[in-house]
């Protein structure tokens, strides 16, 4: 037999009791007519986490008391969904309305039940149930789908599969990491054209984030880096554009959790990344550098992380599974150790800001022949990974790895 305390909003109760016919060799005793089941079901559905359906048996309410212990409503209810018999009893215990001068919102109601569900009647974590379920596994079990689990059964539940646990707990956690929850755009000052970035479609109710860009291109970088800001929300950091620099060089540090992410749930055995740089993609005009100090900037080129799996296809959002992850860019004019280290640096210390518990580490580093970059990555990644040396860090020219 299990039981649980249940409190009812007296609003319900007064739903419950709206279709009393008194009986007739007792004048303080009532029956409850009516359909009141479904109020019940609905409390004892969300609170096991289990589809019910209940038929009533006897229901009754007492007005006026003879012994102190009767119960002021007493419901007796069978689960017509489970094949043996598993009984319901719900009592409330004082009339919660005669006291007129309280304000009391809820009442305790007990609920016995004789057996465990036979039926499948696991309920489908959908909707706010299933948000509320994924907050308790979180919460309250340390992200534990297995004992959030046990514990419903201790309790006599009959909670769903770990499996299904699990699902709902990590699209949950997900969905909390980074959501993208705006869409943005960027109009320049005299309106001329409309740039629109729709991030996501699916949800309509997104408020809109306009933003004006110029024609100084650093205000512009600002108001884009802003505008990101706004729109993609992570955990721990915020945005796409991480650093800006522009003097004396340009520099520019883009990165978001959600590129983490896909670093942090592939094993760490095997992770390796090729960083390269692109061959003059950013261009940016010399006359709107070389009018505001000597020479301007210098060639600028692009740098991308690209994550691959050593023996499998990476998880990027949960559902696709892609080859490859482009994990973080730089773009600068600065083509030396100081500079590439800086980035990786901020790289580094950022997804060690977003999983404290982790240092970064790859299994293996594919750079090209470039001297700056090798020097960079052994700087800014390596000192860590030196006295691990169970994870030996090798370097391969790009053309040997392909
Ligand atoms: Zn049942």
């Amino acid at each position: 037999m299990t039981e649980y305390i249940l409190p009812f909003l007296n609003d319900d109760i007064k739903k419950i009791l709206s279709n009393l016919v008194v009986d007739k060799t007792n004048k303080d005793k009532f029956h409850i007519n009516g359909k009141f089941m479904p109020v019940i079901e609905t409390y004892v559905s969300k609170h096991e986490k289990t589809t019910v359906q209940l038929r009533k048996t006897n229901a009754v309410v007492y007005k006026a008391c003879e012994r102190s212990t009767t119960p002021f409503i007493r419901v007796n209810a069978n689960c017509t969904l489970c094949s043996e018999n598993c009984r319901y009893t719900f009592t409330i215990q004082k009339d919660p309305f005669e006291d007129k001068e309280s304000t009391k919102e809820y009442t305790d109601a007990l609920v016995s039940i004789t057996n465990n569900h036979t039926h499948n009647g696991i309920v489908r974590l959908t909707g706010q149930l299933r948000e509320e379920t994924a907050q308790e596994i979180k919460h309250s079990f340390n992200g534990s789908s297995k004992k959030y689990q046990l514990s419903q059964i201790a309790k006599g539940l009959n909670p769903p599969s770990v499996q299904a646990l699990r699902k709902c707990h990590s699209q949950y956690t997900q969905q909390q990491s980074v959501n993208i929850s705006t869409n943005i755009v960027i109009q320049n000052d005299v309106n001329i054209s409309v740039n629109e970035a729709k991030l996501n479609d699916n949800n309509q109710n997104q408020k809109t984030i306009t933003n004006k860009y110029s024609s100084d291109f650093y205000t512009n970088i600002i108001t884009v880096s802003e505008t990101y800001r706004g729109c993609i929300i992570g955990n721990k950091i915020n945005g796409y554009v991480q650093e800006v620099s522009t003097y004396p060089s340009l520099k520019l540090s883009i990165f978001t959790e959600k590129q983490f992410e896909s670093i942090n749930k592939t094993p760490e055995k095997n992770r390796i990344l090729h960083f390269d740089a692109t061959g003059s993609l950013v261009s940016i005009p010399q006359q709107y550098t070389k009018n505001l100090f000597n020479g301007g900037y210098k060639r600028i080129l692009n740098y991308f992380m690209l994550l691959k799996n050593y023996n499998q296809s990476i998880v990027v959002d949960g559902k696709t599974k892609h080859k490859t992850a482009i994990v973080g860019e730089y773009i600068t004019s600065q083509h030396d150790v100081l500079s590439i280290s800086s980035f990786l640096t901020i790289f580094k210390d950022n997804y060690e800001k977003c999983y404290p518990n982790e240092i970064l580490k790859f299994r293996l580093v594919c750079i090209d022949y470039s001297w700056a970059s090798i020097h960079a990555v052994l700087k800014a990644l390596n000192h860590e990974t030196v006295i691990d040396s169970s994870i030996p860090w090798q370097y391969f020219s790009a053309s040997i790895i392909g």
